[in-house]
């Protein structure tokens, strides 16, 4: 088969491909973006589309499908939902221009102008509002690892410095829509975008910094080391590539040092459930049970506070004193929430103006919300308000000329898109007006032509009409246009169609044109003061994401305080020491289901202290163990992140690690068994916990045998007791364990309080000093409605097993003269020390053969004394 080349538009579309690489291509073809190849199989199910076919290549029929331009952003939303990333390909001249610059049958150039992708977003429709949108880049150098976080709808940008093992879990904490790396890095595999090996040379990296920020040194925004310099050089470089040129919006870097805030693993945020349940939902999350922002920005911040609780008390008790302060005003509270929710977001439209992206209703929004902001800060500069309160007003008061300018230039709500025009305010600009009042006057008299040309013709169904393609024209029925058609009826014929015909006349030309005139005028004028008005706003960008961020900060600390009144919650005391004292400690989550299942949920306490460390929880299964455990642990994200606590008091000292680990829970998901999680887990806990770290582990080594169940968790209680030494509540249905209370003098028992009563089992979801009296197993298996039979069976069989354990003295026989973890340590340590001393007293020269196999034989005898 002879293959006859591409035709040129093809060759401009695979030339366009190519530079797309993966990205899907959307190439613009008059009022629809269209999809070839691939492409176009891949979007059509995708978007749930008709796949078409358009010409051939090489042979085969092109597989084809579009979208139509106007209805573009919601197709791209769901494209990018599904994980692609697209390649924006416009024209970048208009057909006339073509064809007078190449002949009749010239291709229109284009260019892609834009690559749209999860972390580069800027654009209402495809953003969470309550949710930041990172773009993360990873830089490595010199064994260093750093993150660059960008979020271009709002201009936030920070630089993370990280110990390479804490990567996974900063990654967790940010949440990225996308993660940039290098392709040839050691962390490719975490990135879901890789990019030349060049963009993150931190040379490269320091020089677009300066250029970005124009300035001579980046010292004013804070040390940065190579590895830093990767990644945000790296990141500015992605930005750079997705917007083809047209500068992102970033303020200037934040540099953050991880140990600023607690370390919180993914495994752990997962399993508390802190921003979003197990199930990837907000609903149902911690995060979601505190949340009282009424703006997006709010929701943001609130989101990345608990996100990453800090670890500086002053900060911690400047937030709490706002809370506070709004805590005990409700009036005051009251008002400033309303201030708030009337409020547009403020960052993202800016974030919209600087991409290039923004419109009328940008600016206007601009306008409303710095107007309310400063309205707000006059509220709140009172005397006695907290000094956090004092650091924000100020910022809340700023942009009067702006506000000043925008209200005067802008109707009170401008359209989103500037293209019809009408967003100047009459009386902001004279020539404006006039042009605007000429293009009125000709729409009158062209209302006034319509009834003389009924009058001329007597025609009454006579109308003047508009379309795109004749523009003005009088139209009438068909069966009456006999009269008009006549040569000196002064109208002239242009068009029939089925049932009408139209004509045009002269004097409605002449008019006509001046309108169109006009209003083509009207519209330049007003875009000129578009992009005025836009460069004015930018100018002041830095303090206009200055005023959203305090805004936002007011709204977390009025949100949190409404949340705290809510539901009666006190305002923890951060302390130096160890201790973790909380009276009356509630789960809000668990709280809010019981409640809506008409139950109560009852408060509990928990002390830990130097003298007890370690809570050995036991009691029956679904009698609130988990719960418990996992209550205490949010409540130590809550207090650092700034916020009152579910609970009557609670005096805590500062927990720099975090970490929750919940036996057999599957994971399927990340591909390994249930029980490898458990241990790799359980692993990381043991290697890092810290004495200033609070752990939770609920049922460790329920994922195995009992035998090596029993026998890791007892290893892990030890450990956790004399190596880590940090704060630890162990829930364990191994009622074994409890004997390692005689021995471990910080470990404490505790358990969840039952009764069987008439046959029936109460759980009393009541914690109580001492071990559990006995397991209940069970009569939670007849609660949960196993069949009678089974349970009698069970039942039988349980009584023969303990007619065996009492023979034998049970599971954990014998590990009671088994040494302490630590000791049988020190004793290995001795008997090593004995063997070396024996091996340094040999006078290798001096032995005869028969002393040398002597020597061997006590030296086998000595280690096998251990
Ligand atoms: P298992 O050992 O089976 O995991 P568990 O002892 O860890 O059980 P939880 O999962 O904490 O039990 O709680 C089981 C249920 O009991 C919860 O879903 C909740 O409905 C209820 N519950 C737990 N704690 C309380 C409480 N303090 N007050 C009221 N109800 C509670």
């Amino acid at each position: 088969m002879v293959m006859s080349p591409p035709t040129p538009m093809m060759a401009q579309y695979l030339a366009l491909k190519a530079e797309a690489q993966d990205c899907l291509l959307f190439y613009r073809m008059g009022d629809f973006f269209e999809l070839f190849f691939e492409d176009a199989r891949v979007a059509a199910a995708v978007l749930d589309i008709a796949l078409t076919a358009r010409g051939e290549h090489e042979g085969e029929r092109i597989p084809m499908c579009g979208v139509p331009v106007h209805a573009a952003t919601a197709y791209l939303q769901r494209l990018i939902k599904a994980g692609h990333r697209v390649a924006i390909a416009e024209q970048t001249e208009s057909p006339e221009a073509a064809r007078k610059a190449r002949g009749s049958k010239a291709l229109v150039n284009r260019a892609i102008v834009r690559v749209v992708t999860a972390g580069t977003l800027t654009e209402e429709a495809l953003l969470d509002a309550r949710t930041d949108n990172w773009c993360v880049a990873i830089g490595e150098a010199g064994g260093d690892v750093a993150l660059a976080a960008a979020d271009v709808s709002t201009g936030r940008f920070q630089v993370i410095l990280l110990d390479p093992a804490a990567l996974p879990a900063e990654l967790a904490r940010l949440a990225p829509a996308e993660v940039v790396a290098s392709e040839a890095g050691d962390t490719a595999d975490l990135a879901t975008t890789t990019r030349p090996k060049t963009d993150f040379d931190s040379g490269a990296g320091e020089a677009r910094l300066k250029r970005l920020f124009g300035v001579a040194t980046l010292d004013g925004f804070g040390q940065f080391g190579r590895a830093e310099l990767a990644a945000a050089g790296g990141l500015v470089a992605y930005l750079d590539h997705t917007a083809r040129g047209a500068l992102p919006f970033l303020r200037p870097p934040v540099l953050h040092r991880a140990a600023t805030t607690m370390a919180i693993d993914a495994a752990t945020r997962e399993s508390l459930e802190l921003t979003q349940t197990t199930q990837g939902q907000r609903r149902g999350s911690l995060l979601d049970a505190v949340d009282r922002t009424v703006t997006g920005a709010g929701a943001r911040a609130l989101a990345a506070d608990i996100g990453a609780p800090l670890m500086d008390r002053a900060a911690i008790d400047a937030r709490l004193d706002l809370v506070g302060w709004f805590h005990d005003d409700a009036a005051l509270r009251e008002r400033v929430r309303a201030a708030l929710r009337a409020l547009p977001d403020i960052g993202r439209a800016l974030g919209r103006l600087v991409a290039g992206r923004g419109g009328p209703r940008d600016l206007g929004q601009l306008r409303d919300g710095l107007d309310a902001a400063w309205a707000l800060g006059e509220r709140i500069a009172v005397p006695g308000a907290p000094p956090l309160l004092d650091q924000l007003a100020p910022q809340l008061r700023g942009h009067g000329g702006l506000i000043d300018l925008l209200r005067r230039a802008l109707v009170p709500s401008p359209p989103i898109e500037a293209g019809d025009g009408g967003y100047i305010a009459a009386g902001y600009d004279v020539a404006l007006d006039d042009l605007r009042d000429a293009g009125a006057g000709g729409r009158r008299t062209i209302a006034a032509l319509e009834a003389e040309f009924r009058q001329q013709t007597g025609v009454t169904a006579l109308k003047i009409r508009h379309n795109n393609v004749l523009g003005y024209h009088v139209e009438v029925p068909a069966r009456a246009a006999d009269a008009l058609m006549k040569p000196d009826s002064g109208f002239t014929h242009r068009q029939t169609l089925a049932g009408v015909v139209r004509f045009n006349t002269p004097a409605l030309h002449e008019v006509a044109t001046k309108v169109a005139q006009s209003g083509a005028h009207a519209l330049a004028a007003e875009a000129a003061h578009l992009e005025d008005l836009t460069a004015q706003a930018l100018a002041v960008r830095e303090g206009i994401a200055a005023t959203a961020d305090a805004l936002a900060r007011l709204d977390v600390a009025a949100g949190l305080a409404e949340r705290a009144a809510e539901g009666g919650w006190a305002r923890p005391v951060l302390v130096e020491d160890r201790c973790f004292a909380i009276e009356g400690g509630r789960h809000p989550v668990v709280e809010a289901a019981v409640a809506r299942s008409g139950g109560r949920f009852v408060a509990n306490d928990c002390r830990l202290s130097e003298s007890s460390r370690l809570w050995l929880v036991t009691g029956p299964n679904m009698g609130g163990k988990s719960t418990f455990l996992r209550q205490n642990a949010c409540i130590a994200v809550l207090a650092q992140a700034g916020s009152y606590v579910p609970a009557t008091a609670a005096t805590l000292g500062l927990v720099d690690r975090l970490f929750s680990r919940v036996g057999a829970s599957d994971n399927l998901a990340r591909g390994r068994s249930t029980f490898m999680v458990e241990m790799v887990e359980t692993a990381a806990i043991l290697a890092q916990a810290t004495p200033r770290s609070f752990v939770i582990l609920d049922e460790v080594g329920r994922g195995t045998s009992t035998y090596d169940g029993l026998a890791i968790a007892w290893a892990v209680v030890e450990a956790i007791h004399e190596d880590n030494r940090c704060r630890c509540l162990f829930a364990t249905h191994y009622h074994e364990l409890t004997r390692l209370a005689e021995r471990c003098d910080a470990l404490t028992l505790h358990h969840v309080r039952a009764r069987e009563w008439k046959g029936d089992l109460v759980l009393l979801h009541e914690l109580a000093d001492g071990p559990a009296d006995r397991s209940y197993g069970l009569a939670v298996a007849r609660l949960a409605g196993m069949a009678p039979q089974t349970v009698a069976r069970a039942k039988a069989v349980l009584a023969k097993l303990e007619a065996g354990r009492a023979k034998t003295g049970g599971l954990a026989a014998g590990l009671d003269d088994l040494p302490l973890f630590a000791a049988a340590q020190a004793a290995e340590e001795q008997q090593c020390d004995a063997i070396r001393a024996e091996v340094e007293a040999i006078d290798v020269d001096a032995l005869t053969p028969r002393e040398a196999l002597d020597t061997l034989y006590r030296l086998k005898a000595l280690a096998r004394e251990g």
